[in-house]
């Protein structure tokens, strides 16, 4: 990678030198590459007089950092940097700031929240029921009479500190009575008013709509729909399903929005299950225009969903081309599901995964490791995360997976003998902590098992290669701040302390940064703010290292840098998307 480096810096060199002074002064240096080497052109950008923490192998702590072109050049003492400067660097002044390297979400719906995002009224990291209340009536006003007010997931009532209490139909009447309203807590529950209930069709004294799971409507003694929705994704899904998508010309400003608010947020580089095409196709348009201000790694292929669909899908995986790409948009895992009656489902308390299925799950998965294919698999479950080992251990025995980092994704149940298997087999483990939303829900389903979902320290002490996601947009609130916090205090948004087994802050940022460049197989251009790799970092409003561990979550990136542009500045940016 150095030497790539060193070639293009090289070829640049020539260039700037032929449009500078001509074809003679190209002659004049054919002889001295020594030279050409000893001085290379000046950085485009230069940071200094900050902390930067770069995350590199060694946890090393620099001043400055030199940018050319997208990639860094140099990281080192102000003094070393300050040489470096021609006539046309810019330069950036950090006034002591922290800096980080750009935070990566290895497993995020990020496209399909594209499709809903402008409608959506987010409640993500929102503490107090108090101002959800009030966004709730700012948004009705805005919106207009009719107009549906509504999330999808992202939040529970359990984060706000100041009243964790669930929402009421007489309250949503009283707060937007001329407005459809739906707001749907994770995966668990959603919260309807009046006018919901009618646009949905669910009325007193008529059956429930056909698609909606049995039970999941809740009514009262006299039949009277209460305007709670609740089971799990099944449940949530016939409401989310008639909730109004952002319309096809909104699209692009829908997406838009929605990687601001992420480099807001501090993210850059995105894993993402299920790239929709039709939001793709605004991404790989941006990129054409030199204005993608975000890295999407996609998770993707069909699970089959019944035995009849085997054949297809094995046809699919033989196919199946992936690393097409570049490290602005590509194709990387096969996932997140194998075959889907083997996909556990979200709060579901154990599973007993049955023989006939993993007989299916098995050849399917051993056609992806025949193909050579990296798999990335929703697995959260410890029934289920042994028996995809032992099937796995047998496939491994056919096609060796060791290259080809195979992933278990969640994994809030593991355990430590199954983090041991993974690491024989050369597996990597995605972990997405639910509880950081879900705390309460799990606390109420699993006990004090829930302490130990997900069992954060016996995955950092067992030495095996792990990254932080979050699984948001729905199942999980989005912003990494609030993941870190969690890693370290064991608290969920609000407050609660609902997990125990914390980690360091170092360990966790290597987590969200570092070892999540190597699950999304970029360790060579992301991870780190180190010469040759690409310009992806953050500006922080607070030291992350030496803040107090309750205001991790709220730190704020002040400036969002991808590739060396700046794509993101809290002193610049426009009062709408603050
Ligand atoms: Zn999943």
């Amino acid at each position: 990678m150095p030497l790539l480096i060193r070639d293009n810096l090289d070829r640049y060199a020539i260039l700037a030198l032929i449009g500078r002074s001509g074809m003679a002064m190209l002659l004049a240096i054919a002889g001295a590459t020594a030279m050409l080497r000893a001085q290379p052109p000046a950085p485009d950008l230069l940071l200094s007089n900050g902390k930067i923490i770069t995350v590199d192998e060694r946890f090393s702590i620099a001043q400055a950092v030199a940018i050319k072109g997208d990639r860094i050049v140099a990281v080192g003492t102000n003094q070393e940097i300050a040489q470096l400067a021609g006539p046309n660097t810019r330069r950036i002044d950090l006034m002591g700031r922290a800096v980080i390297p750009g935070l990566i979400d290895n497993h995020i719906h990020l496209l399909r929240a594209a499709t809903t995002w402008l409608r959506e009224l987010r409640f993500d990291g929102v503490e107090s029921r108090a101002q959800a209340i009030d966004m709730l009536r700012a948004r009705a006003k805005e919106a207009g009479p009719g107009e549906w007010v509504y999330n999808i997931g992202g939040w529970t009532h359990q984060q706000f500190a100041d009243d964790p209490k669930p929402f009421t139909l007489e309250e949503l009447d009283q707060i937007a009575p001329n407005n459809p309203v739906a707001l749907q807590e994770s995966y668990y529950q959603i919260f309807l008013n009046s006018r919901a209930l009618r646009a949905l069709g669910i009325e007193a004294g008529a059956p429930d709509p056909a698609d909606f799971v049995k039970g999941s409507i809740l009514r009262d003694a006299r039949g009277r729909p209460t305007g709670v929705i609740q089971g799990d994704i099944a449940a949530t899904r016939p409401v989310a399903a008639r909730l109004p998508k952002v319309a096809p010309d909104q699209l692009e400003a829908s997406s838009r929005a929605l990687v601001q608010e992420m480099n807001r947020a501090g993210l850059t580089s995105f894993g993402v299950p299920g790239c929709n095409s039709d939001v793709l196709e605004i991404f790989q348009k941006w990129k054409a225009q030199g204005r993608l201000d975000a890295r999407i790694f996609c998770i993707d292929g069909t699970a089959a969903g019944a035995p009849e669909q085997v054949n297809a899908s094995l046809q699919q995986i033989a196919r199946m081309k992936l690393f097409q790409g570049d490290p602005s948009i590509d194709n990387i895992f096969f996932g997140e599901s194998v075959y889907q009656p083997l996909h556990d489902p979200m709060f579901a308390l154990k599973s007993d995964p049955r023989p006939d299925q993993l007989e299916l799950w098995r050849r399917l998965a051993m056609e992806i490791a025949k193909a050579g294919l990296p798999l990335h698999v929703h697995a959260e479950l410890r029934g289920t995360i042994d028996a995809f080992l032992d099937q796995i251990e047998a496939i491994n025995r056919q096609y060796p997976i060791k290259s080809l980092r195979w992933t278990l994704a969640h994994v809030n149940q593991i355990d430590a003998p199954q983090l041991e298997r993974m690491k024989k087999l050369g597996m990597y483990a995605a972990v997405h902590p639910w509880a950081v939303i879900n705390g309460g829900i799990m606390h109420e389903g699993f006990g004090d098992g829930a302490y130990d979902m997900p069992p954060l320290r016996t995955i950092q002490d067992s030495g095996i290669q792990w990254g932080f996601g979050t699984d948001g947009t729905a199942a999980n609130q989005y912003r990494p701040f609030t993941t870190l916090y969690f890693a370290v205090t064991g608290k969920m948004v609000g407050g609660a302390k609902v997990m125990r087994q914390t980690i360091g802050r170092e360990d966790a940022l290597i987590a969200h940064t570092r070892k999540n460049a190597y699950l999304v197989f970029q360790e060579d251009n992301l991870g780190s703010i180190q010469p040759g790799k690409l310009a992806d970092l953050l500006v922080l409003d607070r030291d992350y290292l030496t803040v107090p561990a309750e205001q991790i979550k709220s730190i704020q990136p002040v400036l969002t840098m991808v590739g060396g542009r700046i794509v993101y500045d809290a002193a610049h940016v426009p009062a709408e998307v603050r």
